[in-house]
Parts: structure tokens; sequence; C-alpha cells
């Protein structure tokens, strides 16, 4: 059983500061809602397709175009939503945030500032020492992502690709329940886990369909357990928020030099000013974007082309008896049906896909050994070969094959690393790779006997060695195995070595 925490973490003094800090950590996480089209236009959401190609009048924002909500974004909102354990609104409505985005033409984005479709969830993140935190969701909003400008092209002249113009994004805004650097990776790391098994976000941080906006205070000890009484933010620090993070690395480094900097203000006398601020990892620091606007600088106000989103209970429920079992279930399942420890069950959880395929090849087998394999050899030939799971050389099948040659003792477990290097490079049906090429192991104790008969015959000090230290035996088992070509049965060898020596 997990150990919930509520409170903070144990006090770690940060290096160089004087007193002893508390970190307070918030997230707004943006992930791009996995669609085929835009949220409000039928453009393709393609990545990596020519510059400008992706564009529907309404993206591009040309004189009388209308926006048309694609339902299926609604849907993977609530999908989200759902997998949250988070309230669903029913009636929800969107905003015009207005702005001057270089690569969004409209002039504003279209997003769910006053009634966001989703309410509030949590996510539980494990700290893999046992304990673990909920942190809260207070809400997931659905907007408009902007395109992208390109400065590095020509000396002279800026570029803009408004493929990305109007992808549909869902904001998940968490409450500032994350108290350390470890905490943030870890709630990032769970909550694109949790968008993955959903369907409803690639999470692919590279291409950008995931980021998040972190923001970082500072607090004595005492005054998170205060705000958590209270939810009254006035007992945490003043927060800036650093910007459009898209890595775990960063994300942990962001915040480390962020605390520092805001310690050793207020340790000096000064005050933490609420900013937006930007994460330069080449020099280790943050540095101030712009001073934190407030909502009335971006003259929300409700967009007049858009009704109020009105949703049915009935298609609520709908989505929800159609979730996918979910990251926590799956590893509880796993450690309960096929008896893996926490670590094996967390690692082949992490992803749907690696799970989906364990689980093939564990049906109907032994768990644990199938988890061995897939963990230890699959995981990291594929590493090896910089594949992953879903281009996998190696079917389930194939290596369910492999495990039951081990598991009927056809095969010794050194013939089946080569019989998987085989199947790995060549392809082929397991069993019969093993009886065309001859690797079947040899439990036929005649001639185990006679191979141990004569090694003993040929090393005689050896022999002597082994019966005043038995320890030693096992170099007549190393050599057996090689004069069988390590086909021997190696219990069956074992115990032949011991009884010829008398041990
Ligand atoms: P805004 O609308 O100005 O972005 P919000 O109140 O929505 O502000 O908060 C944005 C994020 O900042 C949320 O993730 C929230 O948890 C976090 N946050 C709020 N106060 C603090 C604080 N004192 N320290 C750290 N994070 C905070
Ligand atoms: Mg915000």
């Amino acid at each position: 059983m997990l150990d919930l925490m509520y409170d903070s973490p144990k006090v770690k003094t940060i290096a160089g500061a004087k007193a002893d800090w508390e970190l307070v950590i918030g997230l707004e996480v943006h992930a791009q809602i996995s669609s085929n089209a835009k949220l409000f236009s039928g453009a393709s959401t393609r990545f990596g397709a020519e510059p400008n190609s992706n564009v529907a009048f309404v993206d591009a924002a040309m004189p009388g175009m209308l926006p048309v909500i694609n339902e299926y974004c609604i849907e993977q909102a609530v999908r989200t939503g759902l997998g949250l354990k988070a309230q669903i609104n029913l009636v929800s409505a969107f905003d015009r945030k207005n702005y001057f985005y270089p690569d969004l033409p409209q002039g504003y984005q279209i997003s769910q500032l006053y009634q966001p479709i989703v309410g509030e969830g949590e996510v539980l993140v494990e700290l893999g020492d046992g304990t673990a935190r909920l942190v809260r969701i207070e809400r997931i909003h659905m907007e408009q992502d902007a395109g992208k400008s390109i400065h590095d092209m020509d000396p002279n002249m800026s570029f803009v690709d408004l493929n990305r113009t109007g992808v549909a994004l869902m904001e998940i805004v968490s409450r500032p329940d994350i108290r350390g650097p470890e905490e943030a990776a870890a709630f990032v790391t769970k909550l694109r886990q949790i968008l993955r098994y959903l369907g409803t976000c690639d999470g692919n941080m590279q291409n950008g369909s995931m980021r998040a906006d972190v923001n970082v205070s500072i607090c004595q000890p005492g005054q998170y357990e205060k705000y958590m009484e209270s939810q009254d933010f006035s007992h945490l620090g003043t927060r800036c928020e650093i910007k459009n993070m898209n890595s775990m690395r960063f994300i942990q480094q962001a915040i480390d030099v962020e605390a520092r900097r805001q310690i050793a203000i207020v340790e000096a006398g000064g005050e933490v000013h609420q900013e937006t601020r930007l994460y330069d990892p080449v020099k280790g620091e943050t540095r101030s974007m712009r001073s934190k606007e407030e909502a009335h600088d971006y003259r929300y106000f409700p967009d007049p082309d858009l009704l109020p989103l009105e949703i049915e209970q009935g298609w609520v429920d709908d989505i929800s008896a159609s979730l996918p079992e979910l990251p926590d279930a799956k590893k509880a399942r796993f450690i309960n049906d096929f008896k893996l420890t926490d670590y094996d069950a967390s690692v082949l959880t992490a992803d749907v896909d690696s799970a989906g395929y364990y689980e093939a090849v564990a049906q109907g087998r032994d768990g644990k050994l199938a988890a061995n394999w897939v963990i230890n050899e699959l995981f990291g030939r594929l590493k090896k070969e910089d594949h992953d799971i879903t281009n996998s050389p190696v079917s389930p099948a194939q290596l369910g094959g492999i495990v039951d040659l081990i598991s009927s003792e056809a095969i010794s477990g050194k013939i089946a690393k080569e019989l998987f290097e085989i199947v790995f490079n060549e392809g082929g049906d397991p069993a019969e790779i093993v009886e065309k090429r001859g690797m079947k192991q040899v439990t036929d104790t005649g001639a185990i006997e006679a191979a141990v008969d004569q090694i003993i015959a040929a090393n005689p000090s050896q022999v002597e060695k082994a019966r005043a230290n038995p320890k030693l035996a096992g170099w007549f088992v190393g050599q057996v195995m090689k004069a069988t070509g390590g086909k021997a049965n190696p219990k069956a060898v074992n115990a032949i070595v011991k009884a010829r020596l008398g041990l």
C-alpha cells in the first residue's frame, strides 16, 4: 500500500540558503488533443507537413469565416477529464483572449476562461520510495494553439507557419500541490502516461505536443500546511511562472535555479515580483520575459461566434463506459494476476504498448519469467537497436514460444538467449528453430554422465582441489556446459558433478 502524503516533504536545506525554505509548485500543462482535424476547422493536424499546407480559411482568419467546433475534440477533453477522475461540466463556454500573436492571425485566442469543460480532478503521483502524493487538478479547458514563427531561415526576414494555428489544446491546471523538482517531473510523467493510455494526447514533448508552464514559489516551513487548511493563497510566497518547458530534465533544473534565485532575493531583504520567466538551459538561469499580466489585460469576453457548449450526461456516461484500463489499475492487476514485483509492474505498465505486449506474452504462462524476458532481454535489445516496442522484430507470440521452451525445459537459459538472438535477427518459429538446429537441451543423464566422467578423468588435480573446496565444483559444471555447447540441463549437470566428485 502506498503511503499518501499531504504535508511538506522533510525540510531540505537548500545549498547557500541561510534559513530553511520549502518549494511550492503548480503546473499548467498544455497537451495537444489527438485528433485528425483542428478545434474549429477541418484542416489536418499532421506534424511535419509542408509549411502552411494545413490551413483552412478560418485558421488564417479570413474575413467572414466562422469557427465550427470539432465534436471529437470535445469527446477527447471529456475522456481526459474522466481519466483524471474529474468533474465534467455539461455547460461550458468559449472566450476570446485578446493578444498580439504574430502566428495567430485572428488577433485573439479562443479559450475557456470562465466556464471550462472540466473541473476538479486528481493525479496520483508515486514518488518511488513507497510514498505518493495526490496532486489536485483545478480545471481543464480547451483552447487553440498558435502557429510557429521562424526567425532563423533568413537574416532579414521572419517566416510564419500556420499549420499548428488552431490545433486543439487542453490546458490542464494543477493546484500548487507539488513540492520539489523530482515531484514535478513525476507529475508530468504520470499525466503523460495517463493521456497516452487514454489516447487523448500522444505526449510527444520533443514535437511540442506536451509542454508545461511551471509556477514556483518558496515559503517557510509550516506555511504550506496553513494553506492546505484554509486554501488561502496568502500563506504562500509570490510565484513566478516559467514558460513553455518541454523536457523533464529542464523542468527540474529550472525549478531548482528559480527557487535559489527567489531565496537569494528574500534573504537579501528583497521581494519576489510575480512575473513570467524563461529558462535558459545553456546559462542555467531563468530570465524575466514579462511582468505577469492579469486576466483583464487580455480583455476576455465570451466569443460571439460560438454558442455555449452543452453536452448530455448520457454522452458523458457512454464515454466513461468506454474508458480503457488506466495505469494504476493495470499495475495493480499485473501485480495480482502475474505475481510481479511493484518495480516490474511499474516498468511494464509505464507505456500502454509495452503493457499490451507483456500481457500477450504472459497470458497462460509464468508471469515472472515472461516479465524477465520482456524487461531484460527484449527492452534491452530494442534500446540497443533504437527500436521501440511497436516495431519489435520479435512478436509476443514468438517471445511466448521462447518462454514455453524454457518452461518445458526443452532449452537451457543460455541457449534461450541464443535462440532469442536468432529470432530477433532472422525471425521464424522458435520451436522449429530449436528442432532444426539441434538446440534442444540434453536431459539424457547417460550423455551427461559420460561428459562429466571424461572431464573428471582428464583433470585429476582439479578433482583434488574441488574435493577440498566444494565451491570449485562449479568449474566442472562450466566445462561440461562448454563440452555440450550449452545444451546440457544445468540442474542435471550440477547434480551429476556433485555425485561423481562425492560432494
Ligand atoms: P493565472 O490564472 O494567473 O495563471 P492561476 O491561479 O490559474 O493563475 O494559477 C496558475 C498556476 O499557478 C496553477 O497551476 C496554480 O497551482 C499555481 N500557483 C498558484 N499560486 C501558487 C504559488 N503561490 N506557488 C506556486 N504555484 C502557484
Ligand atoms: Mg494560467
